[in-house]
Order: structure tokens, then sequence, then C-alpha cells
């Protein structure tokens, strides 16, 4: 499948047209940012790694019964995806305390939940991806109570299948943001899920193998992608 043009560039990835309406190709890129664009940088390899982590996780879940828009990897940072309507919720799942949670919350992160969490933000650079429930969501007509219904479960079940895949690499899921599209009728899984998305910790020792390590500037940060790679094998 060949790009066609440009449809929009974000922080992290480039959308292009395709020769099929139904299909785009995103291609990932090794930019980095933080607390809303404040902070920026690039990890080298980043792209590749989110690319592959992300098609690899994705056919994990649709085996398992979650639709989600991944179609098939061009080459290390090109993947063909199906073009869905976005909406326009960033969906964080928590198992454990960390990170916007801890700090809104006054909770000591690694907290660990007794059930995991789901929130909502209203994806909205200009307003700072602020935090909502279900009604304003619905009185922003973002999405409607059904959709919100799914979006949830499915959230839920990624959840169950994405802690149980990393802890086979010996890595704990703390946290992780989904997006979900509107693909002919459907409610789908779209964007990526990569350590830009995820926060995993290493099930012995805790260190932080994800992005926190580029926003609190804990250095190691592509030693950290490539741990990843390495335990997931791809
Ligand atoms: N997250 C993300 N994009 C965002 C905000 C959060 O991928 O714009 C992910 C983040 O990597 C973490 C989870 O969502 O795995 C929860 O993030 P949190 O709300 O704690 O925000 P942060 O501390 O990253 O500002």
């Amino acid at each position: 499948m060949e790009k066609l043009e440009q449809l929009y560039e974000g922080k992290a990835k480039k959308v292009f047209k395709t020769d099929n309406k139904d299909h785009l190709i995103v291609s990932y890129k090794d930019d980095a940012t933080a607390f809303n664009g404040l902070k920026k940088g690039t990890i080298a390899g980043k792209g590749e790694i989110n690319n592959l982590m992300s098609n690899q996780l994705f056919a994990y879940l649709e085996e398992n019964g979650i639709e989600t828009h991944y179609v098939e990897t061009i080459d290390s940072r090109n993947t063909v995806v199906k073009c869905v309507e976005i909406v326009p919720l960033e969906v964080i799942v928590r198992n454990v305390a960390a990170g916007s949670f801890s700090k809104r919350l006054g909770v000591e992160e690694g907290t660990v939940f007794e059930q995991p969490t789901v929130e909502f933000s209203y994806k909205n650079d200009d307003l700072g991806d602020p935090l909502i429930n279900d009604s304003f969501a619905i009185a922003l007509k973002l999405a409607t109570q059904e959709e919100i219904d799914e979006i949830k479960s499915m959230a839920l079940r990624v959840n169950e299948l994405l802690k149980a895949y990393f802890l086979r690499a010996n890595i704990k899921l703390i946290d992780f943001k989904l997006e979900f599209g509107r693909f002919h009728g459907r409610i789908i899984l779209a964007d990526e899920i990569s350590p830009d998305t995820c926060r995993l910790w290493d099930k012995e020792t805790n260190e932080k193998l994800d992005k926190d390590r580029f926003r609190r500037d804990l250095g190691n940060i592509e030693g950290a992608y490539s741990e990843v790679r390495s335990r997931l094998g791809f």
C-alpha cells in the first residue's frame, strides 16, 4: 500500500491517506513531548519500538476478541490502520497509583488498587486535556451513553489482557491511555499502546521502563524502551 497525501502530523506520528478510503498509513516518529507539549525531545529508535509494540499488542488483543484499527505492518515505522473517527476522549485505566492520580489525590505512587479505575479526559490541547466524567462527555456530545458503556467495558477487558501479557515479560502494567474510534458504526480500539502511553515497571525492582524516564529526566530512556522491546521479543 502506498502513502498518498499527508492528512495530519501529530506529536509522535504522521498520518497519510491511501488509495483505500477505509485505510490510512501511520508513520511513527522519534519525537517525544510531555506536559502538553511544554517539554520536547527525541528518543532515538522510539518510533520503531512504538510501532512494532503497538502492532504486536493489537494482534494479541484481536486474537482475544477486541477489534482494533490494526490492519498490517508495512515496515518498522509504518503501519496500515483502519480509518476511524476518533472519539475525543483519552481513556485511562489504572491498576496502581502513579502520575496525575497520585499528585491530585495525595496517594503514594505504587499504591495497588483493589480494582482498576477508568477515567476520561477530554482530548483538547487548548484546554490541557481536562478530566471529565460520563455526563460531561455526553453534554459535550463527545460520545453517546451506549458508546461510553462500550468504551469502558472494552478498556477493562484490554486491561486484563495486557496485564497478563506484560506479566509474562516480568513487567507490571501500572496504568495506560487508550483511544477509541468509530468504524462502520462500531467502537474499535485505535491509536497506540507503547511505553509512551503506558506506565511499565519491572516486576521485581519497580524500575520504570516507560516515558516517565523522559518526563522526569531519569536517564537511560533509550535503554528502557529497548528493554521492553527485548522482553516482549519483537
Ligand atoms: N497518558 C498518555 N497521554 C496523555 C496523558 C497520559 O499516554 O496525554 C498515559 C500516561 O503515559 C500514563 C497514563 O496515561 O501511562 C496516566 O497518565 P496520568 O494521568 O498519570 O498523567 P501524567 O502523569 O502522565 O501527566
